[in-house]
C-alpha cells in the first residue's frame, strides 16, 4: 500500500557504506535536516570514511558535527565505533558474519543500539532486517497494533511478511516519509494513504 503510493524512495539517503554508518550515528535523536549540515562539513574535509574518522579527535570532530546535537558525544561514540569497526577488518569483515554475529558484534559497541545496529544490517550489509524506528512504532499503533506490542515482536512480523532487502528497506523509507508527512506526533490525517485501514482515523471520524 505504501510503495504503491511513494514508489521506490531509494534509500538510504546517503552514499558509501562509511557515510551510512557515520549518518546512522548521527542521526541519533536529531533531525535529517541536521545530519546533512554534518555530513556536508565531514564531505569538504574528505572525512566521511571510519578509517580517516578513527584517527580524528573528539574535539575536532566535535567541532564538525556540531549541528547533530549531542556532538561531544557523538564525537565520541562514532570515533570509538569506527575504530572497533576498523580495527575488525571494516565493513568486509562483517560481511563474512552471519545475521546474528554481526548484530551481536554492533550491539557490543557503545554508541550503536538496537535501531542503529538494525540500519547497518539494512542499508550496509543487505541483509533481510527491518529497521524499527520511532515513526514505525507511531503508525503501527495508530493502525491498531497493540500497543504493548515490543519493537522485536515488531521487527519479526514484518520480517516475516515482507521477504527481500530491497522490500524491507524500502519499507522503512515509505514509513519514514508517512512520518514526517501525516503520521506526524499529531496526526495530519487528511490524504493520508492509509486512513481507510487506520483504526485512529475510524475512531476520531466516527460520528
Ligand atoms: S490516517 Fe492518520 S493516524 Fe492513521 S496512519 Fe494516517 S496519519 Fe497516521
Amino acid at each position: 500500500m505504501l510503495e504503491a503510493y511513494y514508489g521506490d524512495l531509494n534509500w538510504w539517503p546517503g552514499g558509501s557504506r562509511d557515510e551510512i554508518l557515520i549518518g546512522a550515528i548521527l542521526t541519533q535523536n536529531t533531525s535529517w535536516n541536521n545530519v546533512e549540515k554534518s555530513l556536508s562539513e565531514l564531505r569538504k574535509r574528505g572525512m566521511l570514511d571510519i578509517r580517516i574518522i578513527a584517527r580524528t579527535s573528539e574535539r575536532i570532530l566535535s567541532g564538525l558535527i556540531r549541528s547533530s546535537g549531542f556532538y561531544r558525544i557523538k564525537a565520541s561514540r562514532l570515533i570509538s565505533v569506527c575504530r572497533s569497526i576498523a580495527a575488525a577488518g571494516g565493513f568486509e569483515s562483517l560481511e563474512k558474519k552471519t545475521t546474528s554475529e554481526a548484530e551481536e558484534f554492533l550491539l557490543a559497541l557503545n554508541g550503536i543500539g538496537e535501531e542503529t545496529a538494525e540500519s547497518v544490517l539494512c542499508y550496509i550489509l543487505d541483509r533481510d532486517v527491518f529497521v524499527v524506528d520511532r515513526y514505525t512504532v507511531r503508525i503501527f499503533f495508530r493502525l491498531g497494533m497493540d500497543n504493548t506490542t515490543r519493537r522485536d515482536e515488531i521487527r519479526s512480523l514484518v520480517e516475516m511478511s515482507i521477504k527481500g532487502n530491497d522490500s524491507l528497506k524500502n519499507f522503512h523509507a515509505t514509513l519514514v516519509q508517512l512520518g514526517k508527512e501525516h503520521c506526524r506526533p499529531t496526526p495530519y490525517c487528511s490524504g493520508c494513504p492509509l486512513s481507510s485501514i487506520c483504526e485512529y482515523f475510524q475512531r476520531v471520524t466516527s460520528p
